[in-house]
């Protein structure tokens, strides 16, 4: 079902009135975990006005230590969910748990599945019973192939609306956090019509990083970019060494948009 040769015009997703693909860019910004209100007001504001069209954040956080901070949960949910309300963005937030895909689909407009959990088949097969929008990120060690395949857990269970997204794999070299697979965009899109966007943040752990391999994602064709933005990196309960401050955020969407002109 993902393949493009069953399906040779590629796709575009709405994802309650925004659309991905076929020329329609995503621009997903927030921080990496949902905080305190206030904050995540701010944020979302900021995120907006710049030009910022899905609002995200993790109420549910995958963290590789147990005692790192887990997530607000439900009332991270309702933050969320007012956030996109009062700035009028859907909001795109991460499902870790088959029995909370209900609960997350109530407040939320996009499910993302992460990188940890791109081969969690109960949980692919859960979110393709619903119909909202998946924003399925690849795996830290998964081949282009497994991450289709992923997608074809959720095709196959009557949901078409999947993304794709690349966010680095696992490398030798520490100098970044994972290895951004830049090529993986056009490789992708030759085999599937659905849409990939890239996610430099987790691709670089870099902020120095994050706007030249944006740019390089939409010059290899994405059909949208993930950032993580956070108003205090210091401050913030996950992900802080990789969040763009807001102005920074907003420079370069000026020239992702920019750039967008010439494709
Ligand atoms: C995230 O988006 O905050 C996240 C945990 O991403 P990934 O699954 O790509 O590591
Ligand atoms: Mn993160």
């Amino acid at each position: 079902l993902a393949s493009r040769e069953a399906h040779p015009e590629s796709s575009v997703i709405d994802v309650s009135g925004v659309k991905i693909g076929g020329g329609n860019l995503a621009m997903i910004a927030g921080p990496c975990s949902v905080e305190d209100r206030d904050r995540m007001m701010r944020i979302g504001e900021s995120v907006v006005k710049s030009g910022a069209n899905l609002f995200r954040g993790g109420a549910y956080k995958p963290r590789t230590s147990p005692y790192a901070f887990q997530g607000l949960g439900e009332a991270g949910l309702k933050i969320l969910r007012e956030v996109g309300d009062t700035f009028g963005v859907p909001v795109v937030t991460e499902i870790t748990d088959p029995r909370n895909v209900e609960l997350v689909a109530e407040y939320s407009d996009m499910l993302q599945v992460g990188a940890r959990n791109m081969q969690n088949f109960v949980l692919l097969t859960e979110v393709g019973k619903t119909d909202r929008p998946v924003l399925l990120k690849r795996g830290m060690a998964a081949t282009i192939q497994d991450l289709l395949m992923s997608a074809e857990y959720v095709l196959s269970q009557g949901n078409p609306n999947v993304v794709l997204c690349e966010r680095g794999i696992k490398s030798f070299d520490p100098s970044t956090r994972n290895l951004y697979d830049v090529a993986a965009v056009p490789a992708v899109q030759g085999l599937t019509h659905l849409p990939i966007i890239v996610d430099p943040s987790h691709a670089t752990g870099r902020p120095d990083l994050i706007p030249p391999c944006a740019l390089a994602g939409l010059a290899a064709g994405a059909d949208g970019v993930h950032i993580e933005v956070h108003d205090c990196p210091e401050e913030a309960k996950s992900d802080g060494a990789q969040a763009l401050l807001p102005e920074q955020y907003n420079e370069i969407v000026q020239k992702m948009a920019a750039m967008a002109e010439l494709l």
